[in-house]
């Protein structure tokens, strides 16, 4: 047995039993997606300090607050309990008093999605499924590849032609099948989805799947665990489909609730500003579906985010805020925070990060704002990305006059 009680639907509010329904029939897969109750009187009985105190520090620690049986949730793992990284040179530079980074690319495939793939494998695992698939191009599809080996899963994994070859040697490497795909990442998508529907395999394609959510969820149960005494006024992710802020908020609502934590954090959601569509929803209320725009931030760059509601409403329950910033500002982000504070950053990741300097600009942060931000990929994901924000090296000949002419003229770096 879980602690699960129901799901509801985002978008009508109504209620299904555990295993009835993927997304809301009424409102339809676009719209209707569902968000996982608990039973948080129960869980707080036994999700205790001195229970979590006794745990494994992986993600599987929360057991009450996921979505499996108790036979299907491991004890421990490899995921989660990344680090609280303290960024005073940083701070300095974004001018707030305390930024705290949690480096998320430490996870084992190098991102944040390992929260989710694992969660959303292990619940495959419970259904007695054996083969699972999804269309992605970027850490979605490697982090479920990863899950997969790791568990002695199959996994099928459809990818696009831009598909960057660092993700596409993780999949192989990983041993998934893969299908490179003549035509868009829609007709990825579309044909994954029909793969699944003939062959009978669990589909992982990530926003629609409700239980994938409570994976990154745990990402704010840490937060909450790890500044327990020490709380940020804000907690910044940036936001592509919707579902890791989401997943954040509702962490860090969940402990407050079940009474581990006595304060709450307001979110900032990062976009890129060439692809915010959640951003504009925020002030309208409504989603802008045109699917124009792009941002070099691969992992960001989501014309048509299927979590929105999820997202919008993790920043307006948190008295929070959207904030969008340029690919040039996400650029000079992934230099900050390689230099200032010793964390490789993939563009979507240091997103965050430039999010800081424009919300500190704008006036929402100020010199005593403590913040905590998520660092939800690695820089090596994205060699061709961050090259394009890090500079060039010295070519020189091996000659030590010419290693002296460098040094005489540029004597600090
Ligand atoms: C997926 C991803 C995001 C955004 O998460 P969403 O759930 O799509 O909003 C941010 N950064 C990285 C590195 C990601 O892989």
């Amino acid at each position: 047995m879980s602690y699960v009680t129901r799901l509801t639907c985002v978008c009508c509010d109504r209620e299904f039993a555990e295993g009835e329904a993927t997304t809301c029939p009424g409102c339809g897969p676009d719209e209707g997606i569902l968000d996982v109750h608990y039973d948080l009187p129960s869980v707080a009985t036994s999700l205790t300090r001195d229970a979590l105190a006794r745990r494994s520090l992986s993600h599987w620690r929360y057991r009450e607050l996921l979505p499996l049986d108790e036979a299907f949730c491991p004890t421990s793992g490899t995921i989660g309990w990344t680090p609280m990284i303290e960024a005073p040179r940083l701070a300095e530079a974004l001018g707030i008093g305390r930024l705290r980074l949690k480096d998320e690319g430490r996870s084992p495939s190098g991102s944040f999605k390992d929260r989710a793939s694992s969660v959303g494998v292990a619940r495959a695992m419970q259904e007695g499924q054996r083969t699972l698939a999804c269309a992605s191009t970027g850490n979605a599809a490697s982090s479920l590849a990863y899950c997969t080996a790791a568990a002695g899963l199959e996994t099928n994994i459809f990818v696009s032609q831009a598909v960057p070859d660092g993700k596409l040697a993780q999949l192989l490497a990983y041993g998934a099948r893969v299908f490179k795909i003549q035509g868009s990442y829609a007709q990825a998508y579309e044909l994954c989805t029909r793969a699944c529907e003939r062959f009978g395999w669990y589909n992982r394609n990530a926003a629609i799947n409700p239980y994938l959510v409570e994976g990154k969820k745990t990402g704010g149960l840490e937060v909450a665990e790890q500044c327990v005494d020490d709380p940020p006024d804000w907690v910044v992710c940036s936001v592509g489909d919707g579902c890791s802020i989401a997943g954040v908020h509702k962490g860090l609502a969940q402990m407050r609730a079940i009474g581990l934590i006595d304060w709450q954090a307001r979110m900032l959601g990062v976009q890129a500003a060439g692809v915010d569509a959640i951003a504009r929803a925020y002030e309208t209320g409504d989603l802008d579906r045109s699917g124009a725009g792009y941002t070099y931030a691969d992992s960001i760059n989501v014309p048509v985010p299927r979590n929105w509601r999820k997202a919008v409403n993790a920043v307006r329950d948190s008295n929070g805020a959207f904030a969008t910033v340029t690919d040039e500002q996400i650029m000079e982000a992934v230099r900050q925070s390689g230099r200032l504070a010793g964390v490789f950053a993939e563009p979507a990741a240091a997103a965050a990060v430039a999010g800081i300097a424009g919300a500190r600009h704008d006036g929402l942060l100020n010199p005593q704002s403590s913040v905590v931000a998520m660092i939800t990929g690695n820089g090596l994901k994205d060699i061709d990305g961050a090259m394009r924000a890090v500079g060039r090296p010295h070519e020189i000949s091996p000659d030590l006059d010419q290693v002296e002419r460098i040094v005489e003229s540029d004597p600090s770096s």
